[in-house]
């Protein structure tokens, strides 16, 4: 039986085709993912893969000829993808949720976001947003980005620096978030790839290498007065971040990274414990009662952590009206999820033994991968805050 009939959370027919393309592109990627993390080089050669393989259309609408998968669907392409490269799963994921974030908000001009969800379809046109800055740090965080908008004629003229930028030497075009000084207001911005913009090579960290997330530098670029987005946010009446926003579901893509990457780190060591058999032992280390039981605390980790991020996912497709409530809970499965990668990964090199440290195996790269989901947002601070927020608030109702 093969991992498609084994996974409880695959529901239908159209997800177990979602699963096993995400299984092929994983094979693929695995076998060039230790090359491009010693090297912290983009892999270009796997996003021609996603694009051959349609992947890059998969939350575009139907009507524009995209898969229009739901976040569910979208979670379990993303895991499966980050067992072979937690890096390339987190590049695209971003790619892949902020189009099914669109498609939820439809926050931009009607006639942009058509012309760039059929490029999506047609020529596999991604799509990221630059919010994070050196000195602004996280944008979760609500911080005014240094990097400005200052109107000229038709338009605005951006200048900045912007870090973080995953997917950067892949795109031809972005978002960017800028302060707009003659309104004292945060804007966001549609730039095309073009004059003044440039990309210094800065990303280099202990995990996620292959993410191309560089610093993006704009000087004096320019952006068209209807290519300006956050103005067309609310346009019919609809407050930002209330009936329109996707409430933070899209950024699930993140924890369902992080998962996929210690999924296979568990895989890993499974199947060594099953294999390996050292002199002073009759059998396999499978059979040692402290290995079983680390194995079982993998299983109790990431069992716990699925569960709660497909069932976060299913509520959130199901049920659009609840979802300005499930704040809190989609951080708690990001939050579960992340630290259950990082125990998992942890205990599969602890099975795995001294061996684990070697660069010949996946497992140290793997260890240094989810590492970076702590740093993704929601932060771990602001979920224990949204939490207790919600606590004290019906602890007041009673
Ligand atoms: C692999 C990877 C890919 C990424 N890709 C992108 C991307 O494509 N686009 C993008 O825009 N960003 C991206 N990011 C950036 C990410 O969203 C964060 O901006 C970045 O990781 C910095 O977060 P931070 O919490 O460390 O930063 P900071 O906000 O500078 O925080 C530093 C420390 O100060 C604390 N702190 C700071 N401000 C507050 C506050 N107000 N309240 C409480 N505590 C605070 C934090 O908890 C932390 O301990 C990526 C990050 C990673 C790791």
């Amino acid at each position: 039986m093969n991992s498609i009939h084994m996974d409880p959370f695959i529901r239908s027919e159209r997800e177990a085709d979602i699963a096993v393309r995400s299984d092929r592109l994983a094979m693929t990627f695995a076998e060039r993912a230790a090359e491009h993390d010693r090297d912290g080089s983009f892999p270009f050669e796997n996003f021609d893969d996603l694009r051959e393989a349609g992947y890059l259309k998969l939350t575009v609408p139907a009507g524009f000829g995209g898969e229009e998968a739901s976040l569910y669907e979208m979670l379990l392409a993303q895991e499966r993808l980050a067992k072979g490269d937690g890096s390339t799963a987190l590049a695209v994921g971003w790619h892949v949720s902020q189009m099914l974030q669109l498609r939820i908000k439809q926050s931009w001009p009607p006639k942009l976001y058509e012309e760039f969800c059929r490029r999506a379809v047609d020529e596999g046109a991604m799509i990221n947003q630059f919010a994070s800055e050196p000195s602004t740090g996280s944008p979760s965080r609500g911080g005014r980005p240094q990097t400005t908008a200052v109107r000229t004629e038709g338009g605005y003229l951006l200048s900045g620096r912007k870090t973080f930028s995953s997917l950067l030497p892949v795109l031809d075009q972005f978002t960017v978030t800028a302060y707009v000084e003659d309104e004292e207001k945060i804007g966001t911005f549609y730039v095309r790839r073009g004059p003044g913009i440039s990309m210094e090579e800065t990303w280099n960290t202990m995990g996620m290498r292959a993410t191309g997330s560089h610093d993006l530098l704009l000087a004096d670029v320019f952006v068209p007065e209807e290519e300006r987005l956050d103005q067309w946010e609310g346009n019919d009446g609809s407050a930002l971040g209330t009936s329109k926003s996707d409430h933070g579901g899209a950024l699930l893509h993140i924890p369902a990274c992080y998962l996929g990457i210690a999924w296979a780190a568990r895989d890993f060591a499974v199947r060594f414990a099953a294999e390996y058999r050292p002199s002073s032992l009759p059998g396999p280390i499978a059979d040692l009662p402290h290995i079983r039981h680390k194995i079982g605390e993998m299983e109790s980790e990431r069992i716990t952590a699925r569960t709660l991020l497909y069932s976060v996912a299913d509520r959130w497709d199901r049920l659009p009206d609840a979802r300005p409530s499930m704040k809190p809970e989609l951080g708690l499965a990001k939050t579960v999820a992340t630290n259950a990668a990082l125990r998992i990964v942890d205990l599969a090199m602890r099975i795995v033994g001294g061996s684990s440290l070697s660069r010949t195996l996946p497992l140290e790269r793997m260890y240094r991968d989810v590492r970076a989901g702590l740093h993704n947002p929601p932060m771990e601070d602001a979920v224990g805050a949204m939490l207790a927020q919600r606590a004290i608030g019906e602890a007041a109702d009673i």
